[in-house]
């Protein structure tokens, strides 16, 4: 029984048919087809392309990692997809732009497939797609999730770090102490007398207060590797690595000083009547299970027992004097 059954209809209309584009090129990169898709995407029609070389049927060149990639499949017989994070734009292909908008070249995703010829020549298939939509997409999760992320780590009244942020900074900042035997210093700060703010000023006022610490404290730092966060209620902590520990109280005093000339009254606050804070600071360079925070907030309490609006500064080891410039 014969069970040859003949096509009903023509390759060739198919691949003008079709949504993406079609090249044949032979072992020479001579162009064999060309669909409408690529004349339509080039502005180059296909009786201007055929039996030209690829590389010179553009009127742009075309990219050179394309042009290795398309000699290794033609060399080698194995089929190549370039990669569209790396290459955008291989061939000089748009999407078309509206009236009197420069056009952009369309991002594309690209396979290179051996094939044979009817007279067994070896030849290439490359397919190209658009990957405009998706790139784009790709770029709208992205810049949606860096949004995410920052708000995940940014506290909602103050918009300084959070508490969640600091974690996690704290942990890389004394893993990177500790390796590179750095001092890291570690304020922990927290607002005097807030409670009898908050009674007498009201919770909004309480809040405010808390809004122009914040940013006392962050508008004194200037190194990249310096961060402050909104460690809970009215407390913060900071984090600043490679001070000397005389150069640490310093900083200690500055950010003292900036929140005493913010100059918010407290009329519950003896002896100065207005808003204060107290700051225990703890140096040293991290070893072993040496913890910089709980010393940190050892010696803001003893800030507090002192009479508040002053920092209190402890070495991590009493035995160390921490110089490093
Ligand atoms: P001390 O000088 O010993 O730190 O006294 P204090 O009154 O500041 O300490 P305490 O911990 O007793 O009180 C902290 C107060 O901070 C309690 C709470 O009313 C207030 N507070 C904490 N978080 C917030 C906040 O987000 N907004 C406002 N308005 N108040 C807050
Ligand atoms: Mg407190
Ligand atoms: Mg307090």
């Amino acid at each position: 029984m014969n069970t040859i059954t003949t096509k009903r209809f023509n390759m060739e209309d198919i691949s003008n048919a079709i949504n993406i584009g079609l090249i044949v090129v032979d072992a020479d990169s001579k162009v064999l087809l060309w669909n409408n898709w690529i004349a339509k995407h080039s502005d180059i029609q296909e009786a201007d392309a055929l039996n030209r070389l690829l590389e010179n049927a553009f009127s742009e060149p075309v990219s050179a990692a394309f042009m290795t990639a398309l000699k290794n499949t033609l060399a080698y017989r194995l089929p190549v997809v370039l990669s569209t994070a790396l290459h955008r734009t291989p061939l000089p292909l748009y999407n078309a732009s509206e009236a009197n908008q420069p056009q952009t070249r369309m991002y594309q995703s690209i396979t290179i497939t051996p094939i044979q010829s009817q007279q067994d020549e070896s030849c290439c298939l490359i397919q190209v797609t658009d990957s405009s939509t998706s790139i784009k997409r790709e770029k709208m999760l992205r810049s949606h999730s860096e949004i995410l992320k920052k708000e995940a780590t940014t506290d909602g009244l103050t918009d300084i770090n959070n508490r969640r942020f600091f974690d996690a900074h704290y942990e890389i900042a004394v893993a990177e102490a500790k390796r590179q035997k750095h001092p890291l210093s570690i304020y922990m700060i927290d607002i005097d007398f807030f409670k009898s703010y908050n009674d007498y000023y009201g919770h909004i006022a309480g809040d405010n207060a808390i809004k122009l610490v914040a940013g006392a404290l962050q508008s004194q730092l200037s190194r990249a590797t310096d961060i402050v966060a909104r460690y809970g209620g009215e407390e913060f902590v900071l984090v600043m690595p490679h001070l000397p520990q005389a150069t640490a109280e310093q900083f200690a005093e500055k950010l003292r000083r900036a929140v005493f000339n913010l100059a918010i009254p407290h009329i519950n606050a003896s002896p100065f009547h207005r808003l204060t804070i107290s700051i225990g600071l703890c140096t040293g360079i991290p070893e072993n299970d040496d913890n910089l925070l709980n010393k940190a907030d050892a010696a803001l309490y003893q800030a507090k027992q002192k009479g508040r609006n002053q920092y209190i500064s402890l070495p991590l080891c009493e035995t160390h004097e921490y110089l490093e410039q």
